[in-house]
């Protein structure tokens, strides 16, 4: 099986993460797609993140009608910091004979040099790499092949058109009682509105 792990904060989930993961699944011909919400993102310091419990289920509603798609609350189950390396490894274990891809956007691919055990996270999986509007994924993928040269077919890149969405800008959308319909799927917005998720949220 070719696996896609597609980890995030998800706070919350919005359609520029389900198209990274439709059209990664797509274009990279993989048999799933597998979403890690994030414990606490050890580069993510100075904002509260909301409960993992509430992300998760989030996640679920989001990508119920989606049989491609599954999730695991591996690493909210975990105390700590969550470490890609781990997750990585983790799963490795989990499907030893699979083909692991790792998808990410571009503003993370320009972070990875600042990952933990890089090379061992290449070494598993390759890097599926996707365009993110104000980004240069090109010269991110250079950078990435010319720090770990050794390690072929580390990253590749997956075209996707560029969608200017983050969950920022939807958190502060939803504190000033904007509309976010069309930019998450409705039932994230039922569930995010029922629990009160956002409205005093504080964005960075
Ligand atoms: P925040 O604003 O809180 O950082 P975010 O929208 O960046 O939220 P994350 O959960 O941080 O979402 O991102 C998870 C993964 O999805 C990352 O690899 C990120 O690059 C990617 N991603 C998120 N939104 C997009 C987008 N609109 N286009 C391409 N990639 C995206
Ligand atoms: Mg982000």
């Amino acid at each position: 099986m070719r696996l896609g792990i597609f980890g995030g904060t998800f706070d919350p989930i919005h359609i520029g993460h389900l198209v990274v993961a439709q059209v990664a699944l797509e274009e990279a011909g993989l048999d799933r797609v597998l979403f890690v919400p994030a414990g606490v993102n050890p580069l993510k310091v100075g904002r509260t993140v909301t409960d993992g419990s509430h992300r998760l289920k989030m996640v679920e509603l989001a990508i119920a009608d989606s049989p491609q798609f599954g999730v695991t609350s591996w690493e909210l189950d975990r105390p700590g910091p969550s470490f890609t390396v781990d997750t990585v490894e983790h799963i490795r274990e989990q499907h030893p004979d699979d083909e692991l891809f790792l998808i990410i956007g571009a503003d993370n691919l320009r972070l990875l040099p600042k990952w933990k055990s890089v090379e061992r996270i290449l070494e598993q999986a390759t890097l599926l790499a996707l365009n993110r509007p104000g980004e240069d994924l090109k010269t991110s993928c250079q950078m990435v092949l010319a720090l770990y040269p050794h390690i072929n077919e580390s990253v590749r890149i997956v075209d996707m058109p560029g969608l200017d969405i983050s969950s920022t800008w939807l958190r502060d959308r939803l504190c000033h009682n904007l509309s976010v319909k069309h930019l998450l799927p409705a039932e994230v917005i039922r569930y995010s509105e029922e629990n009160k998720l956002y409205d005093d949220s504080v964005s960075q």
